[in-house]
């Protein structure tokens, strides 16, 4: 089929670069020309494993950029896939997608025969419905429904991990009014991943393709919430948290994974998600506690680990090494990282701040301006002289360092991410263990 995708972020690069590999001819249509002259050099935009490799065979070939929109009309299905980011009060800012939408519907306006759009930017149950179609409407000066289709196909790849995950997931959503036209094209888009992974795929409505991602994220979200919960309380008592997870990851019901505790959630998704789903919640009539409280527990974890950090060293006047600044390990995604808290409050008690992490330090640099901290080359390098460090990702090689606590000052390391080996010689602090 040939795919136009609007917007090549994490989300829409990754999902360009599997369809192209499944031999679909796709463009992307974003409006950053240094994200579009990557993509056309065979480059990716951001840092995934595999994405170069797929970017470098396809690029001029089965796959291209372009910040011009008319390349949509030569396509038969569109993904927008633009960033749905938070407003200042945790609600979903619809105003990219909007924008996005408006400018596709231009473009539909003039292109015979039909097409489909697929929404696949997280949004809020409702949106597609109360501002994709209508948009799309007036564009087009036509009802949606005549030539032009509409489909919710939430994603649910990780980051770290997105070629794998789209490749091989565990089931597809395909949100549709029913139409069948639009079925089979989505069932057609994906037919090379349902061949070889052979997902289960739920067909449901508009509002229930867009709700399962965020009911999917909330359920994850709040899965960690609770192990840090009741990590903190095994701290308490001077249980392991993690002997107790892995007994009852045993059980079924439980299952074994997001059991690790620790400093919390982050990264583009969880936070702005569940921020999103608790505000259209709110607007709706409904306060939900649960949701709630994963956020309380969330933001309760940075500031356990600076308590644990001053029960061995003052941190007024101390130099604190942070190891990790991606939000999570394979990534050099930031947002929502914990380490802007941690370095944070560790800058508010009057530390001065080494950070390293082997990634993620030019996007911290360039996402988060505002918070001091200086960075260093190596893990080796942010421990030498060190009065106390604080593990914020688990990268792998946090787990080889050794002989490098030996260069600390005062060898106090409080672990948030469970990564590094208690050893002698060191004065080691797990966050929930
Ligand atoms: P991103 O911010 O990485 O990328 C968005 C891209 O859209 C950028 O390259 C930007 O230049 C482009 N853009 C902005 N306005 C545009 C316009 N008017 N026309 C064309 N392009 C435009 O976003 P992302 O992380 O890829 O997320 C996209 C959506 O997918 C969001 O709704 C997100 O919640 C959802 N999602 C993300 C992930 C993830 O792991 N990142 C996973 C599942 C779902």
């Amino acid at each position: 089929m040939d795919v136009s995708i609007i917007g090549s972020g994490y989300v829409g690069t990754t999902v360009a670069a599997c369809l192209a590999d499944d031999g679909h001819g796709v463009v992307n249509v974003d409006i950053d020309e240094e994200v579009v002259a990557a993509i056309n050099e065979g480059h990716s935009p951001i840092h995934e494993p595999g994405l170069d490799d797929l970017l470098a065979e396809h690029a001029g070939g089965r796959l291209r950029a372009t910040t011009d929109y008319t390349a949509v009309r030569d396509t038969d299905v569109t993904f927008l896939a633009v960033g749905t980011p938070s407003r200042d009060d945790g609600s979903i800012d619809t105003s990219v997608i909007e924008a996005a939408t408006r400018s596709l519907g231009e473009q539909l306006a003039a292109k015979e025969g039909d097409h489909l759009v697929v929404v696949k930017s997280t949004v809020v149950p409702g949106t597609t419905d109360e501002l994709v179609i209508p948009t799309l409407e007036e564009e087009l000066d036509a009802p949606v429904g005549e030539s032009v289709h509409v489909a919710v196909n939430p994603e649910f790849l990780q980051m770290g991990s997105a070629v794998e995950n789209f490749r091989t997931p565990q089931k597809i959503v395909f949100g549709t009014t029913g139409n069948q036209w639009a079925l089979d094209q989505l069932h057609a888009l994906y037919a090379g991943v349902i061949e070889t992974a052979d997902p289960a795929v739920v067909e449901t409505g508009l509002r229930e393709g867009e709700m399962i991602k965020y009911a999917n994220n909330a359920f994850l979200a709040s899965k960690v919430s609770l192990i840090n919960d009741i990590g903190n309380v095994c701290k308490e008592f001077d249980v392991d948290a993690y002997e107790v997870a892995d007994a009852i990851g045993l059980d079924d019901r439980i299952g074994e994974r997001f059991l690790r505790s620790g400093l919390g959630w982050g990264g583009s998704c969880f936070p702005k998600d569940v921020a999103a789903i608790i505000a259209a919640a709110e607007h709706a009539g409904y306060e939900p506690p649960m949701l709630n409280a994963a956020v309380e527990v969330n933001d309760l974890q940075p500031e356990r680990l600076l308590d644990l950090l001053a029960d061995h060293v003052d941190p007024a006047g101390a130099r604190v090494a942070v190891l990790g600044l991606s939000f999570k390990p394979g990534t050099d995604d930031v947002r929502g990282s914990r380490a802007v808290p941690v370095v944070e409050g560790l800058r508010e008690r009057g530390a001065t701040v080494v950070a390293y992490d082997p990634v993620a330090t030019e996007k911290f640099r360039e996402k988060h301006p505002d918070v001091e901290v200086a960075f260093a080359d190596s893990a080796a390098a942010a421990l030498d002289g060190a009065d106390a460090c604080a593990v914020v990702t688990d990268w792998d090689e946090f787990a080889a360092l050794d002989a490098e606590f030996d260069a600390m000052a005062s060898p106090v390391v409080v672990d948030g991410r469970h990564v590094v080996e208690r050893r002698e010689g060191i004065t080691y602090e797990g966050l929930t263990w």
